[in-house]
């Protein structure tokens, strides 16, 4: 699945891309940590205000050490512009904000971040966007949601916890018809795995928060996709309402996007091992990941992603007691529900992440209560292998 992006290749570019060298020649990026920027003259400082002149004003909306991540990542994700944001969250609220008014609609795809379903139908609800929800991979049920004021399709891919995923070719082609965005939370694939730009998506958003960072450190965001779009109605969100990343977090994951491509490729490597060796355990009843030939979607996978990722779910035989023995039993995992990081985490969706759903919601988007997720970390697979034997055998 490997190919070329670029004048330079991902890797080069996830290394070098977006740094300017102050006149000290440090070799490392630097932090800015400053609130505002010195002007030479009260002219200078009159047409930076009017935009006459480019250049810093003031760091809710433009920082050296952001700037330096946001042109890294565009580069990665193969956009133009890149709007860095304080969290993964308010991506998705700029992304909203700054593209949607009142009487738009939304459809979303049923599987997506919980928070992201709260934003949506308490939030934007509030302003007067209603969003309708669609189970990821059915087309059809895409083709029906979409209404004459709809303007955006909203989806992730592959889903959590179950790893479904969404054609994002043959959903970009159904939104362009309609006259809507295609936008795609890329959290769990990252650039590294998929490029939904060059599968024809409009724009990305990421929570940094994750494998960007990659060493669970801190909160961020960023919406990536054209000048027009992203580099204006976006970042203008920003400048005014202020969801601004710090530049300390910016200088982390920085360092994160240097080794993302290494990363991905050892988390994958990890999980494809590990639901492999699930498969085969007589307590497991299903395994859900999109690298296992058995996965219904094995195919797609194959052609849209590079790399499989990260994150392996299986149904535990024995239910909700036999879930919880299993995720008790272990020594090295971390029982937490954040995910994308060296260290592996487990979970139990049915009383976590997915615990306010009714039962028969809970039914409908397939959770069983002997579903357990785990965000398979860069620990050695046969140590993470025997911390789940404990409790499966
Ligand atoms: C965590 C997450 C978010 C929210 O990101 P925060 O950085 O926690 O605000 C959005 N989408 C997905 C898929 C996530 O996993």
């Amino acid at each position: 699945m490997d190919q070329e992006f670029d004048n330079y290749g991902f890797d080069t570019l996830a290394i070098r891309a977006g740094q300017q060298r102050t006149a000290e020649g440090e070799h490392s990026e630097p932090i800015f940590p400053t609130s505002s920027y010195v002007f030479a003259s009260a002219a200078e400082a009159a047409a930076r205000f009017s935009g006459a002149q480019p250049g810093n004003i003031y760091s809710r909306f433009t920082n050296p050490t952001v700037r330096t991540f946001e042109q890294r990542l565009a580069a990665l994700e193969g956009g133009a512009a890149c709007v860095a944001t304080a969290s993964g969250m308010s991506a998705i609220l700029a992304t909203c904000l700054g593209l949607l008014k009142q009487g738009d609609h939304l459809v979303s795809s049923r599987a997506v971040f919980g928070t992201t379903t709260v934003l949506f139908s308490t939030y934007l609800a509030r302003c007067g966007i209603e969003t309708s929800y669609v189970p990821l991979a059915d087309l059809d049920a895409w083709k029906a949601a979409i209404k004459p004021n709809t303007r955006m399709l909203f989806i992730e891919t592959p889903s959590n916890p179950l790893s479904e995923l969404g054609d994002i070719r043959a959903l970009a082609d159904l939104a362009h018809a309609h006259g809507c965005l295609l936008v795609v939370d890329n959290c769990f694939c990252t650039p590294a795995l998929q490029r939904p730009l060059e599968l024809g998506a409009d724009i990305v958003i990421h929570s940094a928060t994750k494998y960007l960072d990659g060493q669970g450190r801190c909160i961020g965001g960023a919406v990536v996709g054209d000048a027009e779009r992203v580099g204006k109605e976006v970042f203008g969100f920003l400048r005014t309402c202020g969801p601004t990343l710090s530049p300390f977090n910016a200088w982390v994951f920085l360092k994160g996007l240097e080794t993302l491509s290494l990363r991905m490729r050892a988390h994958s490597a990890n999980a494809l091992a590990l639901a492999t060796w699930l498969e085969a355990h007589p307590a497991v009843t299903r395994v859900y990941y999109p690298g296992l030939p058995s996965h219904p979607q094995h195919a797609l996978a194959k052609a849209q992603q590079r790399d499989f990722g990260g994150i392996v779910s299986f149904d535990v035989r024995g239910g909700q007691a036999a879930a919880w023995r299993v995720i008790d039993a272990t020594r090295i995992l971390s029982i937490t529900a954040n995910l994308g990081d060296v260290k592996s985490t487990i979970t139990h969706p049915a009383t976590t992440t997915h615990g306010r759903l009714t039962p028969e919601q809970r039914a409908d988007a397939g959770i069983g209560d002997g579903l357990v997720r785990v965000a398979v970390g860069l620990e050695d697979i046969a140590d993470i292998r025997a911390d789940l034997a404990r409790g499966l055998d």
